[in-house]
């Protein structure tokens, strides 16, 4: 029997288990990280980077499949045509930055980019024969589980939300595509943990983004970003920071590209949050001391209100290895940005403008420089 194409392994105690197990955690209770044999799927980097421009015509999980999840069988794919999303030059409106270009992951098939994860984690439960996925979520994730789940024949979407702190409108994405959807008195964080319980005891495949299958294929936001730039490394990424999944996902994704060849260089990162809803940023603060789970205050940017991510450990580890930051901004901060961003022909949601706004503070404050 040939090595498999990908194994978990603990990003605690390295631990490896089969990427068939269904599991979430090690059995030390740290997440888990898929580990791809890239070599082996991508054995000549310069010919798969230069085949990818006469890949246009696909979709872009198939086009860099190979990188993002190589084990997944064609026949069991599940997509509903996500991502190749604009990356806006916004340049001409901000001459403090270098440049400066906008990733508009709103332009997914289900208005985010909890897409690109879920063709990967959908996928991946419909190749194991699973029937019921679930998530908790405040909003984006139960949109695009639902939709992905909808998309195959005979499979379930299970979706727990907090009650009345969720947008009418993903509420409505959540039961129009078809997902039991359930209202929680509780947060996020408390509708997390009944996600856990119920997988813990029943045949229910978890979707949230401590999911690392899912995660895999989030690497393609940062992925297609560097293709569209033609493979030149942008000084910074700058990415807004709730349940900490995306960051971990962009870093997992720009370091195998670097393993690989195919860029030789290494951005910095940024993860930017709200000030009622800052547990990274406080602990960033204190030299990435311990997390000290918050009580998530509210704000419009309600994606990422979430005071205990579930992926802290991988994100503290992926800002460390890019030389990374943490910002925090305030409702006027993040809500001005999205009403000048808006102004521009671009609409973003408060969620995306936290990182508009977070990139400004950190050009004010001379951490990203003029020239960048
Ligand atoms: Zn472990």
């Amino acid at each position: 029997m040939t090595a498999p194409l990908s194994i978990f392994k603990c990003i605690e105690c390295g631990k490896e288990y089969d990427i068939r197990d269904i599991r979430y955690r090690c059995d030390c209770g740290h997440l888990l990280e898929v580990i791809h044999d890239l070599n082996t799927s991508i054995p000549n980097a310069s010919d798969w980077k230069a085949s990818l421009n006469g890949r246009m015509g696909e979709t872009a999980f198939f086009r860099y499949q190979d990188l993002l999840f190589p084990s997944l069988p064609k026949e069991s794919i599940i997509s509903l045509q996500e991502g190749d999303t604009p990356l806006y030059d916004v340049s001409h409106r901000f001459p403090e930055f270098g440049s400066l270009k906008l990733k508009h992951e709103g332009m997914n098939p289900t208005l985010s980019f909890k897409d690109r994860g879920m063709v990967v984690g959908v996928s991946w439960a419909n190749d194991l024969g699973c029937k019921h996925v679930i998530c908790a979520s405040t909003g984006d994730t139960s949109a695009a589980m639902a939709a992905y789940a909808g998309a195959v024949p005979n499979m379930q979407g299970i979706v727990l939300l907090p009650r009345g702190k969720i947008s009418p409108d993903q509420l409505a994405q959540s039961i129009t595509y078809g997902a039991h959807t359930v209202g929680i008195e509780t947060d996020f964080d408390g509708c997390m943990k009944l996600v856990q319980e119920l997988t813990e005891k029943h045949n229910i495949y978890l979707l949230n983004s401590m999911n690392s299958v899912r995660i895999e294929g989030q690497k393609a936001i940062g992925i297609e970003i560097l293709h569209q730039l033609n493979w030149k490394v942008p000084d910074w990424f700058v990415i807004p920071l709730g349940n900490a999944g995306n960051i971990s996902a962009l870093g997992k994704g720009l370091r195998e590209l670097y393993e690989l060849g195919i860029i030789d260089k290494l951005p910095r990162l940024a993860g930017v949050q709200t000030q009622g809803a800052s547990p990274l940023y406080e602990s960033y603060k204190n030299g990435y001391a311990e997390l000290i789970p918050q009580k998530a205050k509210p704000t419009k940017a309600s994606a990422i209100q979430i005071g205990d991510p579930v992926s802290y450990q991988k994100a503290v580890g992926e800002l460390q290895h890019f030389n990374g930051v943490v910002e925090a901004v305030s409702e006027t901060e993040l809500m001005d940005w999205k009403a000048q961003i808006d102004k521009l022909g671009i609409s973003i949601c408060p969620n995306s403008s936290v990182a508009v706004a977070g990139t400004i503070k950190l050009r004010d404050a001379e951490i990203i420089k003029a020239n960048e």
